[in-house]
């Protein structure tokens, strides 16, 4: 009997070469240490399925470079030579993650592999755009390298605009770049591997590694800030889309009459739901404040319902200010795409709010690195 095709990829992409499986084993092993935390050398055998001399292979290498440590044994070890724990060495190196979503400065910190924030830096973008905005990313970079002592992994930065998979910033008008091979520059500025993607598919991968949720089911981060944008990890890959924008959501045109939007459009989901709109319209309607968010909810659940209906998502994350999203609205949206859904679409849903607050594309440029150099997320 052959495998089943669903869940995953149906075409044979290349030969698989020894060096790769190598790669894969090793992805595997750190994975498992990674959300499962430390283990002996036959937990990880059976874990993983690799063999007891494949593991120990590889435990004495990644422990070579430095990533994992010997943690001794347990507490309650059972009769007979006790199992040593390994365990990855979150401080081995660094990352430096980057968050240019903000309309006024350009965010930055030194994040760890476990995901924790060791050190911040943040420069004020002070209406810099085009190739000012490409030596002030290239700034924030050198200075965040300078606040740690240890060997950096990486760097992994969310950009708003339509990134391509290279690290090519397609469009971002707020910046001024059009075409601007972000990665590229950086790398070769820096030494350094370098990963730029979208702010939004950024933010998913942070939500998908470090958000209270589980997210094996597929995710849709929605967020909320100057603009509206999503991001999708399905089947355990982050959805690139056709042309690099999967999850352009925000430009769905969902009231022809509406307003006119920063795309040259009126209408778009961004006129109804970008956080500045919201406010707007709060302080504005005498309806008040409640009515306008139920308002929005309702919109927003109407657009979502078809992609959660299309997509059987297990999971849809509004990341944005608590304020607003996190009570009337997140209630309208949650009753609403149960209301025009199949209950096999709606019954194990959850629409949650991120607890990542503000660090939510921070912690997904880390992730970006994760992924990228070690093959964890
Ligand atoms: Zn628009």
């Amino acid at each position: 009997m052959s495998p089943s095709p669903v869940g995953r990829p149906l075409r044979p992409r290349g030969k698989l070469l020894q060096e790769d499986a190598r790669r894969h084993h090793r992805a595997l092993l750190l994975q498992e240490l990674f959300r499962g935390g430390p283990a002996s050398r036959a937990d990880l055998a059976r874990s993983t399925g690799l063999t007891r001399v494949t593991v120990s292979d590889l435990v004495a290498e990644l422990a070579g470079e430095g990533l994992l440590e010997e943690l001794g044994a347990p507490a309650e070890t059972r009769v007979g030579k006790p199992p040593t724990l390994v365990g990855v060495l979150s401080d081995a190196t660094h990352i430096v993650a980057i968050d240019l979503s903000p309309d006024d400065r350009m965010r930055g910190a030194i994040v760890n592999l476990g995901g924790e924030v060791k050190a911040r830096h943040e420069l004020a973008l002070a209406g810099a755009t085009g190739v000012d905005a490409v030596a002030l990313l290239h700034r924030l970079a050198t200075e965040l390298i300078a606040l740690t002592d240890r060997p950096i992994l990486g760097v992994g930065v969310g950009s708003p605009g339509v990134v391509d998979a290279a690290g090519t910033v397609v469009d971002a008008p707020n910046l001024g770049w059009s075409d601007e091979p972000l990665a590229d520059g950086l790398r070769k500025a820096l030494g350094l591997p370098v990963y730029v993607a979208n702010d939004a598919n950024t933010a998913v991968l942070g939500e998908h590694t470090f958000g209270e949720g589980n997210t094996d089911g597929g995710l849709m981060l929605l967020r909320v800030g100057i603009g509206v944008g999503a991001g999708l990890v399905l089947g355990g890959a982050l959805l690139h889309g056709h042309r690099a924008a999967a999850g352009e959501i925000g430009h769905v045109v969902v009231d022809p009459d509406g307003e006119r939007c920063a795309c040259g459009r009126v209408g778009c989901l961004e006129t109804l739901l970008a956080a500045p709109r919201l406010r707007q319209a709060m302080a504005a309607d005498e309806a008040g404040a409640d009515a306008v968010l139920r308002r929005a909810g309702e919109q927003l659940g109407a657009v979502l319902a078809p992609v959660v209906g299309t997509l059987n998502l297990h999971e849809v994350v509004l990341a944005g200010p608590a304020e607003l999203l996190d009570g009337t609205l997140r209630e309208a949206v949650d009753a609403t795409i149960r209301a025009r859904t199949m209950p096999v679409s709606g019954d194990h849903l959850v629409v949650r709010t991120s607890t990542l607050g503000d660090d939510v594309v921070l912690s997904g440029a880390a992730v970006l690195v994760l992924a990228g150099e070690l093959g964890v997320s």
